[in-house]
């Protein structure tokens, strides 16, 4: 089956010393051909306001079930993607299917990543435009989520985009904050919407001093700053609670819900809101 070949391939590519390049090079060869192969998907994680449980937005992350491979985590093929070419075609793919889903949801934005390569496209911003502009979508429902590694390298130029992106009227959030470069300078000097918050910081809420005061500061930071402050990786009701009284505003994680199929979406969109007894469940079950 999939996962078996996923796993034999592995151990093949990792007998020789060039075995990582290889496996790099299968995986590019795979991914260049997913798009047209129809192995790609998106699931939508929903994000959602602490005091009425509104989801509010739905992130889109990409899944590959690769008819060779199995199931590859975005965690192992981006950054692949993102060292080749094929960061900007996949990238090209995940707009225009969020855009989509656009058009079912009754209010909600949608948040979607893109790599530090993406970002650092040349016309980055007009590109974009285009694509949402054409798709006849409110740029105010887009979000582009990126990393502090964005925006690390080259300091002047991503202000000069952020503003430019902040300028056409998309949102901007700042991805697991708090485990980048600089990030008290970044958002000082960046246009910004929206703080999330890594998911390292809420797992230690509860264990240790410090990340509960690291995660305290953030939300008081945020909400100094007028931003939208969100909690990643949320998965117990001791951290829904700790986040409640150390005045988070949003909730993400596989508490509230995991990542979910886009009809499952587009019924949650109309629904408006997560229950909490299906919130529990929904944290409970393995999927
Ligand atoms: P991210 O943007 O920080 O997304 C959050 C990741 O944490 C997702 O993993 C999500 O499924 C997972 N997650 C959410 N809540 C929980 C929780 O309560 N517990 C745990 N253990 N995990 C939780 P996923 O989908 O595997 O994505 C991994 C990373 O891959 C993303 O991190 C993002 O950096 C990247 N990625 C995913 N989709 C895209 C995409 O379309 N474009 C780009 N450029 N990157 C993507
Ligand atoms: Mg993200
Ligand atoms: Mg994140
Ligand atoms: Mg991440």
């Amino acid at each position: 089956d999939a996962k078996k070949s996923a796993r034999g391939s592995v151990r093949v590519f990792d007998e020789s010393m060039d075995g990582a390049i290889r496996f790099r090079r299968a995986i590019e060869g795979g991914l260049s051909n997913a798009i047209e192969a129809g192995e790609l998907r998106l699931v939508y994680q929903p994000i959602v306001s602490h005091d009425t449980l509104e989801v509010v937005a739905f992130e889109a992350l990409m899944r590959w079930d690769s008819a060779e491979y199995g199931s590859i985590s975005p965690a192992m093929f981006i950054p692949i993607a993102e060292e080749s070419n094929l960061i900007h075609d996949l990238g090209d793919w995940v707009l225009g299917e969020a855009l989509t889903m656009l058009e079912r949801w009754p209010g909600q934005y949608v948040s979607v990543n893109f790599s530090p390569r993406q970002f650092r496209r040349p016309n980055f911003v007009g590109h974009v435009v285009e694509r949402v502009d054409r798709a006849g979508i409110a740029p105010s429902r887009l979000q582009i989520e990126i990393t502090e590694t964005a925006i690390f390298d080259d300091a002047e130029r991503a202000a000069d985009t952020l503003y430019r992106v902040r300028q056409m009227g998309f949102r901007i959030a700042l991805d697991d904050f708090g485990t980048g470069y600089s990030s008290l300078y970044n958002i000082r000097k960046f246009a910004l919407d929206c703080l999330k918050i890594d998911k390292s910081f809420i797992d230690g809420m509860g264990r240790e001093r410090e990340s509960a005061a690291i995660v305290q500061s953030i939300i008081h930071l945020g909400r100094a700053l007028g931003l939208e402050v969100v909690a990643e990786g949320v998965e117990t009701e001791a951290q829904v609670q700790a986040l409640r009284i150390a005045g988070c505003s949003h909730l993400q994680g596989f508490h509230l819900s995991r990542p979910i199929e886009a009809a499952r979406a587009t019924e949650l969109a109309e629904a408006r809101f997560i229950e909490a007894s299906a919130m529990i469940a929904e944290g409970a079950r393995g999927s």
